[in-house]
């Protein structure tokens, strides 16, 4: 069994990044600059964007964060989307999500100029994804592919169940997965909430993708010997004696499942650490997209 180290692997990208930053900076172009906008003042929130902010210090990206009131009326939410779709000093932004409930996301999310999507939410980037054109991919998604790929785990021809289809995680990758690419090429079921005998797919899998938010939700009676766990679960789990008063888990109870699997992700330090990584990646992707006027 091999651990898939994801924050070591997230840390090489982030270097890579750095190098490709200076190689920019030495022709006398700018860095690549990403705006993230937060509305209110959601606790996860808070840390997820606080720790994309730092990240683009590390790599040395410019970053703009723009804190918006919980209570800011949809109208001007969009007329700030807009003004950063003009901003030629912004690369690629991302709007974090979820937002109060008086906001239609939708809305929102359509609004972006699909150029700077770095999120690769927008529908036109969505499309192209499924094409298998040249586009921003999730980030979470993108993040499993890449460590599929530098560990080089055989996906063509194998049966790669998804667990969970939301359109961030799930939906994504069960696409990803099933294109013709290296990692990909895959024979993908999308398992979710209303699926009957759930055990039945996951027990013929030869990679499971999990994403659901049930912590320890994937047995090992689930499984088959040499499974490839990618575990995408983060879950705050109340836990008394940790200082911060809780513990995160994922969907796979890791301690007996990882006796069967031929690789597995832990939680925290698997697929988490990635997704910031992959977020840099699509933001110096945004910047060659908007030079060449994609
Ligand atoms: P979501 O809540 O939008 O979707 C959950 C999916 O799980 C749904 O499609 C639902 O059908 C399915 N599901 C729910 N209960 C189920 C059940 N009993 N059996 C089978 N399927 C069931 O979740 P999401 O946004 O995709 O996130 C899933 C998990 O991944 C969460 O824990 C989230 O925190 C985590 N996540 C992690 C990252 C990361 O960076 N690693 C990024 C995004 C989400």
């Amino acid at each position: 069994m091999e651990i898939i180290d994801g924050k070591k692997i997230s840390n090489q990208i982030k270097e890579e990044i750095k190098y490709e930053v200076q190689n920019i900076i030495s022709k006398g172009d700018k860095p690549p600059h990403l705006a993230a906008v937060l509305v209110g003042e959601d606790g996860a929130s808070l840390t997820y964007v606080g720790s994309k902010v730092s990240s683009c210090k590390q790599v040395g990206f410019k970053s703009t964060l723009v804190k918006l009131p919980e209570n800011i009326k949809e109208i001007d939410l969009l007329s700030k989307i807009a003004e950063l779709n003009d901003n030629k000093e912004i690369d690629g932004f991302i709007v974090q999500l979820p937002l109060p409930k008086h906001i239609d996301e939708e809305k929102i999310l359509l609004a972006v100029n699909p150029n700077k999507d770095v999120d690769g939410f927008h529908p036109t980037n969505f499309g192209k994804m499924a094409l298998n054109m040249k586009t921003f991919i999730p980030a979470t998604p993108f993040g499993i592919m890449e460590l599929l790929k530098r560990y080089k785990i055989e996906t063509s021809g194998k049966n790669t169940v998804v667990i969970g289809r939301s359109n961030i995680v799930g939906r994504p990758i069960s696409i990803l997965m099933n294109l013709k690419g290296i990692p990909g090429d895959s024979t993908v079921t999308v398992v979710h909430s209303r699926t009957v005998n759930l055990e039945s797919y996951t027990k013929n899998a030869d990679i499971i993708i999990s994403a659901l938010g049930i912590p320890g939700f994937v047995k090992k009676e689930m499984v088959k010997k040499g499974v490839v766990i990618i575990d995408v679960g983060i879950t705050r789990v109340k836990d008394n004696n940790s200082t911060r008063g809780y513990v995160i888990r994922g969907d796979v109870d890791f301690n007996s499942v990882k006796e069967k699997a031929s690789y597995i992700t832990p939680v925290p330090g698997g697929v988490g650490p990635m997704t910031i990584a992959m977020l840099l990646k699509n933001t110096l992707l945004s910047k060659s997209l908007l030079k060449n006027n994609y």
